[in-house]
């Protein structure tokens, strides 16, 4: 059980600022225990197993054999404290455990004890432990309290990536019977249902067809929003979450409003109706290789010649980095495109050609800034050109905006903070955890907010708008001060005849 306790929110200092050490402010944040069925849905043992320890162990050996990376992580760390307080989940509790080194050293700890000589034969002298139960105690609250982001990595001089040992910790976690209900039992949705809603394809359907109907009453055209249509040029493969959630759907009636304009043949599928691969989060490669299959599968279903990603951070970073591995080979794709494509560089593209009839002055009274996802941000790339995944979709804010500004350089770009509910997070049972991770991100929006009466935060990441619709009013800002990219573009397109 969650053992979450009411809690305020930090005030949000006037600059950025490191917090005092507070020893185990966070040790009683710990997100709910997969259930038996979600677990054994995946490949897991149903609980934790009786002779956990031994399996836990072979495990990281198993992982230490198969991921170069991971062994070099925990053998490389020389302690210099450069990213000790690069963690938005460090600066907004102050818990040690959640300095980046102090996450990873709870499981090199028991590499060393493990699998180094020195650590056999003097633990105390290297700093190696046993996984006692306290210890998997730790992994369970703390590699939960990771968001995958990838910030300490940029400072770190041996570019030691967090992220990659909370994956592996979780990883060792499910194996023995300890996966996370949340991110689980989306993952099990996804495998039978198709999408992380459970959302059969008849209120899929019903969906769409309101949405067609909303736009037609808006603005007297009829936009399609197609589902399951056959021999179309683009499957899009979105997140649920642009089915209904607000902001979200403004920015699916934005895509639907680019490919309307630009003539483009394009649908969605009930198969692939879900771009997060939540296998990501908990460090599982079957399980992100049996969710990537269902979009190769819909995409040769309904004979579609490109694959485009709307706007969810971390399906594309498994969308870029991996899809080809995991569901490849995507050679019946058109070699014209990139495969995959996401939408900002269709849209891009489209603007850069001249495709799109845009007024800008329809955004006028929106004053926006842009929020670096963080998969988006250091986990990938978008377009041809080194950046292209911060210039890209600035370009397209740009060209249907009029107000748009800066929030400093330290939380932006490369920089960018995380908006504390990514990673498999972003659930009810860890709302202390986003609220106080969000700080970093909150520091920076007021301070916009301040010095050019900035109105609205603008994201291309799902989890990203649902958490910011969640934490905004924490800090005084309303739920609605987030909007998607391509909702102002679809405010800003002149729908009707040339
Ligand atoms: S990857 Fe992100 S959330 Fe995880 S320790 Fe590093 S900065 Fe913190
Ligand atoms: S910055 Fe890198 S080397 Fe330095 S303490 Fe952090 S993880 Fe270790």
């Amino acid at each position: 059980m969650s053992k979450e306790k009411a809690f305020e929110a930090p005030p949000i200092p006037p600059a950025p600022q490191i917090p005092a050490l507070v020893e185990g402010a966070m040790s009683h944040s710990r997100p709910f225990v997969a259930e038996p069925e979600h677990q054994r849905a995946l490949g897991f043992p149903g609980e934790l197993v009786d002779d956990w320890h031994d399996r836990a162990i072979e495990k990281m050996g198993d992982l230490l054999h198969r991921y170069r990376g991971f062994r070099v992580f925990l053998d490389a760390c020389v302690k210099c404290g450069a990213c000790t307080d690069k963690c938005h989940y460090f600066l907004g509790t102050g818990d040690p455990k959640n300095m980046p080194v102090g996450r990873q050293d709870l499981l090199r700890k028991v590499y060393r004890r493990h699998f180094t000589l020195a650590g056999k034969f003097f633990p105390k002298l290297v700093g190696a432990a046993d996984l006692s139960e306290e210890m998997l105690d730790d992994w369970y609250r703390y590699f939960h309290q990771c968001s995958q982001c990838r910030r300490c990595s940029v400072f770190c001089p041996y570019g030691i990536d967090t992220a990659e040992v909370s994956m592996a910790g979780r990883e060792i976690l499910a194996s023995i019977g300890m996966g996370q209900k949340y991110s689980n039992e989306i993952i099990g949705k996804v495998h039978r249902i198709g999408n992380n809603l459970g959302l059969p394809q008849p209120a899929l359907a019903h969906t769409l067809e309101g949405l067609e109907e909303d736009i037609e009453e808006e603005t007297g055209v009829r936009v399609r929003l197609p589902l399951d249509q056959a021999d179309s040029d683009i499957l899009l493969v979105t997140p649920s979450a642009d089915f209904f959630a607000e902001p979200h759907v403004d920015g699916l009636i934005g895509y639907a409003k680019v490919f309307h304009q630009a003539g483009l043949r394009w649908t969605l599928s009930t198969k692939a109706s879900e771009a997060a691969n939540f296998g990501l989060f908990i460090g599982s490669y079957e399980n992100m290789r049996k969710v990537a299959l269902r979009i190769r599968d819909a995409a040769l279903d309904l004979g579609a010649r490109r694959i485009v990603f709307g706007e969810c951070g971390h399906a594309w970073r498994v969308a870029y980095n991996f899809l080809d591995t995991l569901a490849g080979p995507l050679d019946f794709l058109d070699p014209k495109y990139p495969a995959p494509q996401h939408i900002v560089e269709v849209t891009h593209d489209l603007i850069s050609r001249g495709a799109l009839r845009l007024d800008p002055s329809a955004n006028d009274e929106r004053r926006v800034t842009f929020h670096d996802s963080c998969n988006i941000a250091r986990a990938s790339r978008m377009g041809e050109v080194a950046g292209g995944q911060f210039a890209l979709p600035r370009d397209v804010l740009r060209s249907v905006c009029n107000h748009v500004f800066e929030m400093d350089p330290d939380a932006t770009g490369e920089r960018t903070f995380c908006c504390g509910g990514g990673g498999g997070l972003l659930t009810d049972d860890l709302v202390e955890l986003r609220v106080k991770g969000s700080l970093p991100r909150m520091q920076a929006f007021k301070e916009i907010v301040r010095r050019h009466r900035v109105s609205h935060l603008v994201a291309i990441c799902a989890i990203c708008k649902s958490q910011f619709s969640k934490v905004l009013p924490f800090y005084g800002f309303t739920m609605d001060q987030v909007l998607s990219l391509h909702q102002l573009v679809g405010d800003a397109i002149v729908l009707g005849e040339r």
